[in-house]
């Protein structure tokens, strides 16, 4: 067993949290009042090589290892919680492409999300079909060689702000092999947005898009026809634990935060930190952390080593958002009043990662391939 990170591992997160606190960190609160998506924030990422992580070298990317894309989600999240979706949903994106998109495809769609000159979207969920995407019905109908796409995708991330997308649309009979993945650009004839006033994550944003029979080329498929649903869900597998870890990022700031403020603030005559009723919550908040953070890595770890890593993604995404969203909110408790007061940035963290409990899936399909994989698919519902 070794559970410490390389030299060079280390060497990164040290230069990511520099950069973090430095650029990122200070736009936090008032990126969430502006409730928009900064160009500069997409820039800045792009810079630092956090838009193009999973994707190749020759391909303008840093062709990082799923674990390094994991440490730089957690370290981002530290600062600004929600600069991590660019690392999410670019990572996600490029997985996809990189595993299923032909070479001259990746060439032409790969550079341009690593360099931050577009922002990707991912397109799956639809008014009537969430959990149960697999029964999506946004229609491809055949149009000379390609064909159009009609429909509604909504709850899309950066969806106001995104120039391309990865949308599943029913391209043969029902379920999930009558499904397929195209890759399109957000074409303002034929795609019209609606956005979403959200409890958090604002500055990203989501939004539903409205698909006016938008024409794709038969060169914008994904895969294979019918394979469209199969290749997203074991992009989906890491992805997972890439969002517990932004998500433990989020959480680790703010006990560190309380921790601090458990040493300063004093009350009757002693700092707060020596009381156990405070320090006991935050030291049971500190172990169940180093938990989940264990099995966001291990799921990482896997993924790099070609081992089947889905129990430990699907542990990772029910367990660290839900998780952080408990420890976020024992420290704002911890804060007192000035944690209630949108100065302290604990209230918008609690905010933001509410929204991944959700987003991604929710802890009950987690805990549904958990349990497939425990039992065996005999006891799938
Ligand atoms: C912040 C955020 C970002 C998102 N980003 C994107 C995105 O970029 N692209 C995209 O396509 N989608 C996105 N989504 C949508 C997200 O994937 C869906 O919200 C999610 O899959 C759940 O679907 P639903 O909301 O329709 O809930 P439903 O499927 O209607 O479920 C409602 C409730 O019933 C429960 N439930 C449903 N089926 C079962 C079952 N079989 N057993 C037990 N419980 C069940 C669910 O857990 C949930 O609690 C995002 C959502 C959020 C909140």
């Amino acid at each position: 067993m070794d559970f410490t990170f390389t030299d060079d591992e280390d060497t990164y997160r040290q230069e990511l949290r520099r950069f973090t606190a430095k650029v990122l960190a200070p736009h936090y609160q008032s990126d969430d009042k502006a409730a928009k998506l900064r160009p500069q924030l997409v820039a800045d990422m792009a810079a630092m090589g956090l838009t193009g992580l999973r994707i190749p070298e020759h391909h303008g990317g840093q062709e990082a290892s799923a674990v390094l894309a994991g440490m730089a989600a957690e370290e981002v999240a530290r600062g600004d919680f929600n600069a991590s979706y660019l690392i999410i949903v670019s990572a996600l994106v490029s997985d996809i492409l990189t595993r299923n998109a032909t070479g001259d495809q990746q060439a032409r769609w790969l550079p341009p999300i690593a360099s931050g000159e577009v922002v990707p979207a991912f397109c799956i969920t639809e008014p009537g079909h969430g959990t149960d995407a697999a029964k999506l019905e946004m229609k491809a109908e055949p149009d000379g060689d390609g064909w159009r796409l009609t429909g509604e995708k909504t709850s899309i991330t950066l969806g106001m702000s995104a120039d391309v997308a990865l949308v599943l649309a029913r391209t043969g009979g029902p379920g999930a092999r009558g499904v397929s993945a195209f890759w399109v650009e957000l074409d303002a004839a034929h795609v019209s947005r609606s956005p979403f006033d959200d409890l958090g994550s604002r500055a990203i944003g989501r939004a539903s898009l409205h698909f006016d029979g938008l024409p794709v080329p038969r060169e914008a498929l994904v895969g294979g026809e019918g394979q469209g649903f199969v290749s997203v869900m074991q992009g989906f597998d890491y992805s997972r634990a890439i969002i517990g870890l932004a998500c433990l990022g989020a959480a680790q700031a703010s006990l560190d935060e309380a921790l601090q403020w458990a040493r300063d603030r004093e009350a009757f005559g002693s700092p707060i930190g020596t009381f156990q009723g405070v320090v006991f919550p935050l030291a049971e908040q500190a172990t169940y952390l180093r938990g989940a953070r264990h099995v966001c890595y291990e799921a990482l770890w896997r993924k790099d080593n070609d081992l089947d890593h889905s129990t430990e993604a699907a542990m990772a995404k029910f367990w660290a958002p839900k998780l952080a969203t408990e420890t976020i909110h024992q420290c704002l408790l911890t804060f007192g009043h000035l944690g209630y007061s949108s100065e302290s940035p604990v209230g918008q963290r609690l905010r933001d990662v509410i929204g991944l409990e959700i987003g991604d899936g929710t802890a009950q399909v987690s805990k549904l391939v958990i349990a497939r994989n425990l039992l065996g698919r005999a006891f799938a519902p």
